[in-house]
Order: C-alpha cells, then sequence, then structure tokens
C-alpha cells in the first residue's frame, strides 16, 4: 500500500497542474493516477539511465544501488574517455559490473604495495598457476587437492571466459582453500586496449578483488581502472619460464624446478612463483616444494575456504 501511496504522490507531484477536475474516489486517484504515474515512469526510465550515466549521475547510482543494473556499466565508460588520472576517483564512486563485488572492503593499497608481492607479508612463498588447462580443464582443481592434502594454498588466476564455462572448477578451488583471482576475460594485453575495451576486459567474468593482468603488463591506466572496480594487481617475483617452448615442447619439470630452487633469498621470501595450468609447472609442484622446505622457507599455508575476496596485507 505504501508503494502505491508513493506512487500516488509522485504522480500528483508530476501532474497536478494537468488535473483540472477534482477526482471523486480515492480508488479512482489510484487507478488514474498511478496509471499515469506507470506510463511517466515506462517513458522516462531510459532517459533516467542514460541521465546517470553522465557525469554527476553517481549519487543516483549510490541510491539506487545493484538494482541499476544495465546502467550500471555505463557511467564508468564515459569517463574512461576523461584524460587519464581522473578515473580512479571518479570511477571509485560507482558500483563494479554487474554490483558483485564490494569497494569498500578492497581499497587498493597505494603506498607501499608491492605488486610483486602481491601485497605477501608473511614470510612464507605463494605458488599461482595462471590461464586454463585447455585439454583438461580439470586438471586445476586436482592440482588443487593436491596441494590440499600438502597444506598449501596457492592462487589461482584464470582466464574468464573458459572459467565461466566451468563455475564448479572456481568453486571447487576456494572449497580446497585457494585463492582465485581473475586473469582477464580473454587474455590481451591490457596496455594495447582501448578504455572501452579494458573495461570490458576486466568485468567481465569472475567477481573478485585480485587481479592478474597477461603478461604482468599493468602501467597506471590499467591499474587505476583496476582500483576503481576494487581490484588489485598481483604479479609475481620468480618466473618459472614453464611458458617458453623449444621444438614444440614446453620447458620440463625438472628445468622448471631448478629455476625455483636457484632464485635469490629476496625473491623467495614474501615470494611469488609463477606457472601455467597447461604447462610442466604443476608436474614439478612437489618437488618444488620439497626443495623450499628443504631450504628452510615456508609455503603459504592452506587453512581452509576461501572467498572471492583476498586480504591485504596478504597474511598465509
Ligand atoms: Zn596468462
Amino acid at each position: 500500500m505504501s508503494e502505491i501511496r508513493g506512487v500516488l504522490r509522485r504522480g500528483r507531484g508530476r501532474h497536478r497542474r494537468r488535473k483540472r477536475v477534482p477526482l471523486k474516489t480515492a480508488a479512482a486517484a489510484a487507478v488514474l493516477v498511478a496509471g499515469s504515474a506507470f506510463a511517466v515512469n515506462a517513458v522516462d526510465d531510459r532517459p533516467e539511465c542514460e541521465t546517470q550515466a553522465r557525469p554527476g549521475g553517481a549519487h543516483d547510482d549510490h541510491r539506487h544501488g545493484t538494482a541499476m543494473g544495465t546502467c550500471g556499466t555505463r557511467p564508468t565508460a564515459a569517463h574512461d574517455h576523461r584524460p587519464e588520472g581522473h578515473g580512479a576517483p571518479e570511477g571509485a564512486g560507482h558500483p563494479p559490473a554487474g554490483g558483485r563485488q564490494a569497494p569498500a572492503l578492497t581499497p587498493e593499497p597505494a603506498a607501499g604495495y608491492d605488486r610483486e608481492r602481491c601485497g605477501n607479508t608473511s614470510g612464507r612463498v605463494l605458488l599461482s598457476l595462471d590461464d586454463w588447462a585447455y585439454s583438461d580443464p580439470e586438471r586445476a582443481t586436482r592440482i588443487g587437492a593436491q596441494l590440499q592434502a600438502q597444506g598449501v594454498r596457492a592462487a589461482f588466476f584464470l582466464i574468464n571466459k573458459y572459467a565461466s564455462q566451468y563455475p564448479q572448477i572456481t568453486a571447487t578451488l576456494r572449497q580446497q582453500g585457494h585463492w582465485v583471482g581473475s586473469h582477464t576475460w580473454s587474455h590481451r594485453q591490457l596496455t594495447r586496449l582501448t578504455d572501452q575495451e579494458l573495461q570490458d576486459e576486466l568485468r567481465n567474468g569472475l567477481p573478485g578483488n585480485f587481479l592478474r593482468p597477461p603478461y604482468g603488463d599493468a602501467g597506471p591506466r590499467e591499474t587505476e581502472v583496476a582500483a576503481s572496480i576494487g581490484q588489485r594487481v598481483c604479479n609475481w617475483t620468480i618466473d618459472t619460464y614453464d611458458w617458453q617452448q623449444s621444438d614444440g615442447a614446453f620447458r620440463d619439470a625438472e628445468a622448471i624446478r631448478t629455476t625455483v630452487r636457484e632464485a635469490t633469498a629476496e625473491e623467495k621470501n614474501n615470494g611469488v612463483i609463477l606457472g601455467h595450468l597447461f604447462s610442466n609447472f604443476p608436474d614439478a609442484l612437489s618437488g618444488i616444494i620439497n626443495d623450499l622446505r628443504d631450504q628452510g622457507y615456508q609455503m603459504c599455508r592452506n587453512t581452509g575456504p576461501t572467498t572471492d575476496q583476498v586480504p591485504y596485507p596478504l597474511q598465509c
């Protein structure tokens, strides 16, 4: 009933001057005024979205929250055409894509944030596995189970266009105690994209606050846009070069293991190791973990299921 009253009030406000004949009954008033109000709303709906999409509509976005739906994606795109340096503060005022994330939980730790360490201040080593196991998607969760059995938490950065087809893989990895972050929608090099393409690559796909840009390539623009939608960039300190091929074959597991073993202490303390789901890196994991433990390092601990929000500082 209060809804009808609201409509009635709004209808009266909008149409008071047009009504010359007093209405006889409350029911008639409700029907007529509500009817005209709905008609006005139906007409106004699209223009309201577009009005809010323009700069200055941010307050409306907040008030309507996730209910803004399709209107919600437009404001930031419009802002993207503004000069660089204005993107982050303005973008931060808008709800993230689909209202899936809570930016308030994930302020970009601008000062002192070490993206190569992903905010890892634990002293331990974080394993990360990127991309997708193209010929065998379930390989990801088998690796996840193996690491879980060893008490190790890893970070998986999945290409979203594949991960979105297998939502159970993300769910299982988190249930296994791993972090699952975004590796963008389709693995394009972000620094080469237009502002709109950049938005699309970052916003489509997995909700979450952890982003690994393809090729680790994120400049000020990409970092700001990511921050504006609540994502922080996470790169690595040790590249295993598992992605390199010679004569059509990826580096073998033993070479990958050796690369990690011979990395410096600085790269290992609070370090992050880069490997891929499609390479021989998964086969090198047990050896890598054994070597690191033999060298006196500790792996990030698996303390149970995770969510799409990775804490900062990253205590693992
Ligand atoms: Zn990648």
